[in-house]
């Protein structure tokens, strides 16, 4: 089974708090395509569904999901054929976007559907249509948590990140990212999370995931929501990547990386501390994006 070999994930420090031990954990290194955490999320997954016989894989997204496209290039390494349920059925139509043409080069069978059928991907009659329609498919949901997700993202931390960091910090879509570091961190550490949208729903949904207490949710850099973005936060994304020499995105890194400067600023954490930042990824849709 393809996996990451631990010991070649870079980490590089942000030199730039001379108080604090800050290092950035580069997953977006790892594969140019299963980009960052998407793929501790698939990998249990697409084990669970070549073990119990399952042809393909099925999933959902919009045009830019990572989680699309992540699917479909594990899908093609792993040798299983992926299905993707895309939102927006006037997409059928148009030229497909860079994410969606790497997708259908990796293998993928791209399915477009209406916004209000896709509204219903969590409905469990629709997916019950879904998988009579498609009888040989493993089903994983949108954003692609599910218990083996985070199961998988417990490997994101390694022993030593266990040992040698106060703080783990991560941007948070659906919540199974940060579930996984928290189910794998010690009760020393504290994980805290950027939400890249609005809602309060998600600590509910974290908490579905988990029994453990040692995080939080820092709620106030989502910029307006999903995808949203502003000007101020665009121009700090150009700026990190000139001084530090890492790439982010508007969507999830940006935003996180945005909201620990400003609490770096505050005087948010005591001298000493030592934080560790997951670098999830998410390039893959950067071009098309920007
Ligand atoms: C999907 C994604 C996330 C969010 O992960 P969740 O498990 O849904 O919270 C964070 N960062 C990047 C780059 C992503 O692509």
């Amino acid at each position: 089974m393809f996996n990451f070999d631990e010991q070649s994930i870079p980490y590089q420090q942000l030199a730039l708090y001379a108080d604090l031990t800050i290092d950035i954990k580069r997953l977006d290194l790892t594969h140019p395509l299963i980009s960052g955490n998407k793929f501790y999320k698939l990998k249990h997954n697409i084990r669970f569904a070549l073990d119990h016989g399952y042809q393909q894989l099925l999933t959902f997204g919009g045009a830019y999901s990572n989680h699309i496209s992540a699917t479909a290039a594990a899908g093609q390494l792993l040798g299983i054929p992926t299905i993707g349920i895309i939102r927006g059925d006037e997409l059928a139509h148009q030229m497909l976007n860079p994410t969606l043409q790497q997708a259908q080069a990796n293998g993928m069978e791209l399915h477009f559907v209406s916004r209000d059928d896709y509204r219903r991907r969590h409905d469990p009659e629709y997916q019950q249509a879904l998988q009579q329609q498609f009888p040989q498919a493993y089903i994983i949901p949108e954003g692609g948590t599910n218990a083996l997700a985070v199961e998988g993202c417990k490997d994101i931390l390694s022993a030593s990140d266990l040992g040698n960091y106060d703080v783990i910090c991560c941007a948070v879509g659906t919540g199974g990212t940060i579930a996984g570091l928290i189910e794998a961190s010690t009760t020393q550490q504290i994980i805290l999370g950027f939400p890249a949208l609005k809602g309060d729903f998600l600590a509910q949904d974290i908490q579905h995931w988990t029994d453990k207490i040692n995080w939080q949710l820092i709620s106030d850099y989502h910029f307006g929501g999903y995808a949203k973005v502003t000007a101020e936060l665009l121009t700090f994304i150009e700026q990190f990547e000139t001084d530090h020499g890492v790439p982010l995105e508007p969507i999830y890194t940006g935003k996180m990386l945005f909201g620990l400067s400003e609490l770096i600023q505050q005087g948010y954490f005591a001298k000493g501390t030592r934080i560790l930042v997951i670098h999830s990824g998410g390039l893959q849709g950067k071009t098309s994006l920007s």
